[in-house]
């Protein structure tokens, strides 16, 4: 299940790292997610844009079946990754917005044909802004071979194979290519200030940011895209990502879904949420009275699992989800709620007024609502 994740004594007790999608527009964002996720949201696959909430989870056992080629002796020590699936979203683009604090790691996607563009440096200024880690995927790899050689020397598909394999597959020539536009935009990065360098040849994560070659289509480089991101937020994030049961929770949307009323969707970043949970988030009243908003919670949703992802229009209900994921959350009242606020948990020997006074003071921190449903 989703809440799997008791640790084993002397095992840390992690929670799942949280991951972004930036990048220029076409660089291919949606495609990639699509890949990892076995989906098709990029050419309008209904089921799978209904239950969007916002937030893809990867279990842990998803991530070592993807990346099992690797033989990666690497242990998984965090319970899977969350992947906030909606790239540009508003919550998350926007420096007033509590995103600085969502997302732990992100990728950075670059379509090797176009090196940096426009938004790749603006994303690149965010990252370095927030002081998040991110990984480059380099991507569309199989594209500059099919334009230019066409049937000669056109890049040989390995369907979702480690990046070295794939690239053992291909002739000189195209290879040769492929270094040739890699050098190039390891220069634009170093003219922006930034060392990168094809991962597996990086020996100095942390100075030097890894560049991993993808192709969405056809799924090469994506195991090595999955476990880079997984091994790096556990070796490197051990005190971000150890589990606390205090609340750190976000609204992304809010939404009205037939049959659920106006439903909030989430991200847990840290702790756990329960049925019946009194929560408060801040509300605005009449377009113009901030307020917060005090309810209960009705239900815990999320999508079914990935391969269920096409069932239209259910969900599953939880009675309790731990951090990290992605949730939708009915409860009464919610019709005022304002996206890219922090939702508060009013545990036992909490004080509502306390709480609700903390809420607004996010508000206020925040500037003006992002998003006013
Ligand atoms: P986004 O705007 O960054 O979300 O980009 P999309 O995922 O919508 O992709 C933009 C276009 O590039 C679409 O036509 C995709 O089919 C195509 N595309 C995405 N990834 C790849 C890839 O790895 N190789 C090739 N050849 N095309 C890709």
């Amino acid at each position: 299940g989703l809440a799997s994740s008791e640790p084993k004594e002397g095992e840390e007790n992690l929670r799942s790292p949280i991951c972004c999608i930036m990048g220029h527009v076409d660089t291919g964002k949606t495609k990639l997610l699509d890949c990892i996720r076995g989906t098709n949201v990029q050419e309008g696959e209904a089921g799978g844009i209904t239950q969007q909430i916002g937030a893809t989870y990867f279990p842990a056992e998803n991530i070592r079946e993807r990346t099992r080629e690797l033989k990666a002796d690497a242990k998984l020590k965090v319970p899977g990754l969350l992947v906030i699936d909606t790239p540009g979203h508003e919550s998350f683009t926007n420096l007033r917005s509590r995103g600085s604090s969502l997302c732990d790691l992100a990728i950075l996607v670059v379509d090797i044909m176009h090196g940096l563009e426009p938004q790749t440096i603006e994303s690149l200024n965010l990252l370095r802004m927030r002081d998040t880690e991110f990984i480059v995927a380099l991507n569309k790899i199989i594209n500059p071979f099919i334009l230019q050689m066409d049937r000669l020397y056109g890049w040989k598909t390995c369907k979702n194979a480690p990046i070295v394999k794939a690239m053992k597959q291909q002739t000189k020539d195209v290879v040769n290519e492929f270094n040739m536009r890699l050098t190039g935009i390891i220069t634009q990065f170093k003219e922006q200030g930034l060392n990168t360098e094809l991962y597996y040849k990086n020996k100095e994560m942390g100075e030097t940011f890894s560049i991993v070659p993808t192709s969405a289509i056809t799924g090469e480089g994506i195991p090595d895209l999955l476990l880079l991101l997984v091994n790096w937020a556990q070796k490197t994030m051990v005190e971000k990502l150890t589990y606390v049961d205090d609340v750190q929770c976000t609204v992304l949307e809010v939404k009205v879904i037939e049959g659920h009323g106006t439903t909030i969707d989430v991200v847990l970043v840290n702790g756990v949420l329960r049925e019946g949970d009194q929560i408060v988030v801040c509300g605005l009243q009449a377009s113009i009275n901030l307020g917060p908003i005090v309810t209960t919670i009705r239900a815990l949703l999320t999508p079914h699992p990935m391969k269920e992802l096409r069932v239209k229009g259910t969900y599953v209900h939880h009675k309790e989800i731990k951090a990290a994921q992605g949730i939708k959350i009915t409860a009464q009242g919610l019709e005022h709620a304002i996206a890219g606020t922090a939702l508060h948990v009013i545990g036992p020997d909490d004080d509502i007024e306390a709480i609700k006074e903390q809420a607004m003071e996010d508000m206020e921190s925040i500037g003006t609502p992002i998003c006013v449903p």
